[in-house]
């Protein structure tokens, strides 16, 4: 008998064909009765595929061993409920690091340089009637990675090849890392031109670019997530934008996505993305071959690729 898993959402087509092959898969997401199902076969269960899990669905599947999730952060995995019970967790870190620093970088520019802004200039004939105007450029600038992480370590190797000075938050001093370290969020916003997010979401990061950071970045600053939309007072960022309190912004990241404020729509300064950082095919479906390799993993009773908890 095949060990039977269960997705609670799509995945990628790859990802779900090679699960196919494995294992015997059940979708809650195309249950008319998603509820009464668990009832009824939650305890046949022993793997969850993808992100995405409560405390309450794990209580529905008492014989789960594993979640194996798709993206590298968990902040919507309950690990600490899966803590209590043994349950492991994994994710799909650093086969996608390449692809999130080049959007990041992908945003600098089209940021600094209004690139989006400039398309529509064209296509809208306006081209016709004066130039488009003068902007920024990375060249010469400072940014502040909060974050030097597997995917900020990349970041920081791009913004170099763009002659950036690079620095960096986060809780601790990397000895073996190059650049000036701040201990004080506040402190390197006030000497960056740029702030690039890219820690994880979550309690212990919410909030943590609050309207002092952003007011310390300045009229001239520009901010980037690529982290996660609840890292930022996105009230106050959006305040700011408005009045000149910062220079601009380019986001991948939202607090209720796929919900973005309409106020962003009518703003000049900002570049907006559907929280796309890993989305290319190669990256996707190095994460799908990830998630399917440590589900493998735990049911041969080898030891996890990538285990979190
Ligand atoms: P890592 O764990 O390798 O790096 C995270 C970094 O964040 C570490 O350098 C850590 O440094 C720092 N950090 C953690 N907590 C805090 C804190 N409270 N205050 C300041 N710094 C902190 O993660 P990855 O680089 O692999 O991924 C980072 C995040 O990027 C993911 O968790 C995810 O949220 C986001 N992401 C977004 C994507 C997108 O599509 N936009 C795609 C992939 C990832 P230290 O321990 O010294 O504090």
């Amino acid at each position: 008998m095949t060990i039977e898993i269960l997705q609670t959402g799509k995945l990628l087509a790859s990802c779900e064909a090679a699960l196919a092959e494995r294992y015997t898969v059940h979708k809650l997401h195309e249950q008319p009765d998603p509820h009464a199902w668990l009832q009824q076969n939650g305890a046949r269960i022993r793997a969850h595929a993808g992100s995405g899990v409560s405390a309450d669905l794990m209580a529905s599947l008492p014989n789960l061993e594993i979640i194996a999730g798709f993206g590298v952060g968990y902040d919507n995995i309950d690990t600490k409920a899966a803590k209590a019970r043994n349950i492991r967790v994994t994710n799909t870190p650093n086969v996608l690091n390449d692809a999130v620093a080049e959007l990041t970088i992908g945003l600098m520019i089209a940021l600094a340089r209004r690139i989006p802004q400039g398309d529509q200039f064209v296509r809208q004939g306006k081209w016709l009637q004066g130039n488009f105007g003068l902007f920024n450029e990375l060249t010469g600038k400072t940014v502040g990675i909060v974050g030097l992480g597997r995917i900020g370590k990349e970041i920081a190797t791009r913004a170099q090849a763009m002659k950036m000075r690079v620095v960096y938050h986060g809780r601790k001093r990397q000895p073996a890392e190059p650049h000036v370290f701040y201990e004080d969020l506040v402190e390197m916003a006030r000497d960056s031109d740029w702030l690039v997010l890219i820690v994880p979401g979550g309690k212990g990061t919410d909030g943590l670019v609050s309207r002092q950071v952003l007011e310390a970045l300045g009229p001239q600053g520009m901010l980037v997530n690529v982290g996660r939309g609840t890292l930022v007072d996105e009230a106050a960022m959006l305040d700011l934008l408005r009045h000149g309190g910062l220079g601009g912004a380019a986001l991948d990241v939202f607090e209720n996505e796929p919900n973005v404020p309409e106020a962003f729509f009518k703003l000049d300064n900002v570049v907006l993305s559907p929280h796309q950082g890993s989305a290319t095919g190669q990256t996707r479906d190095a994460m799908g071959r990830l998630l399917v390799a440590n589900l493998d993993a735990h049911f041969a009773g080898e030891p996890l690729l990538s285990a979190v908890v």
